[in-house]
């Protein structure tokens, strides 16, 4: 009977499998063309600082809308695109939508950093700075208005390579922030010499904040960020009880569906119309820089 099952079970992870396999396999054959067919999109999620009540920039997020399998999460389609190479055209147009959009943003009074993820294959090779600097230039962007999220990941690549490539790009202006901190491989010893800007916490924390270790280790990594200066920001905020937890252990800077989605740039209008009307009467506008 039991050896019934499991063989069962073996035929239903094999097809299971199977389709996976599938799904990646069409995927990977697609994405060769799905830059040049102009598949992919980037939409837009707001950072939010709560103890300003300001707006201090968005994150750039990328999408792919497949002709057959609809929109495709970059969660599944960048590894594939590490893999097979195509992450460094994918990310020079990712970058350069995202500094376009921005600069667009400021020719409307809407002064307000822009940040783009890099995966750490960018760093392989000599072409970070170029990329960065090319994207700028095409945008007409001050660097001062782009941001570039790395990931702890970065330390299974020459530590110094990193360091030096970062410094290259923060010459432009650029800023630099460690992305899902405190989930990936520890680069907690490495944090004074790599050039950082600000840490993003990881979503992880935001929704473990009912339990007080790991309310301790948010309110630690604050402390450490104070004393080297870097800015902390939540990921994954998506109600008021998270807010709290996070104003009372000292980070202010927030982002996550409780104060909007990734929308696209119409979709941004109408997020920015909304909040100005509500902050309408105020002293400052929110939507201009503190
Ligand atoms: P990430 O950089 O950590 O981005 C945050 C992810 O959390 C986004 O997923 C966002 O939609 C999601 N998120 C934001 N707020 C909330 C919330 O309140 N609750 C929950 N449950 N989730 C929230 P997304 O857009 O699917 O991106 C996933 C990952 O894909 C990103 O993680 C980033 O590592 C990668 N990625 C996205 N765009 C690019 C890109 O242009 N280049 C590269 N290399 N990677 C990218
Ligand atoms: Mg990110
Ligand atoms: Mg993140
Ligand atoms: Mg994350």
């Amino acid at each position: 009977k039991a050896k019934g099952l499991g063989k069962n079970q073996r035929c239903f992870y094999t097809e299971e499998m199977g389709v996976r396999e599938v799904r990646r396999m069409e995927l990977e054959k697609d994405l060769h063309r799905a830059l040049e067919l102009e598949e992919f999109f980037v939409v837009y999620q707001p950072k939010w600082n709560v103890k300003t009540d300001r707006l201090v920039g968005f994150e750039a997020l990328i999408r792919w809308r497949h002709p057959r399998l609809g929109v495709v999460s970059p969660v599944e389609f960048i590894p594939i695109a590490e893999e097979t190479g195509l992450i460094f055209p994918i990310t020079r147009w990712a970058l350069e939508q995202a500094c376009r959009q921005c600069r667009a943003w400021q020719d409307r009074g809407i002064d307000q950093p822009v940040s783009v993820n890099l995966s750490v294959k960018l760093f392989y090779g000599e072409i970070l700075y170029d990329l960065v600097e090319s994207a700028l230039n095409r945008a007409q962007l001050d660097g001062r208005l782009l941001e570039l999220e790395i990931t702890e990941s970065m330390v299974l690549h020459d530590v110094n390579d990193v360091i030096r490539q970062l410094e290259q790009v923060r010459s432009l202006g650029v800023k630099v922030s460690m992305d899902d901190f405190g989930t990936g491989y520890s680069s907690i010893g490495l944090l004074d010499r790599i050039p950082l800007d600000a840490l993003k916490l990881d979503s992880l924390f935001t929704n473990d904040l009912d339990t007080p270790s790991k309310r301790a280790i948010i309110n630690a990594i604050v402390l450490m960020a104070e004393n080297l200066k870097l800015e902390v920001i939540a990921e994954g905020v998506e109600n008021k009880e998270h807010i709290d937890y996070l104003t009372g252990l000292g980070c202010h800077v927030m982002q996550g569906f409780y104060y909007g989605q990734p929308m696209d740039s119409e979709e941004i209008n109408e997020w920015l119309n909304n909040r100005k009307s509500r902050t309408e009467g105020a002293e400052h506008s929110a939507l201009t820089a503190a």
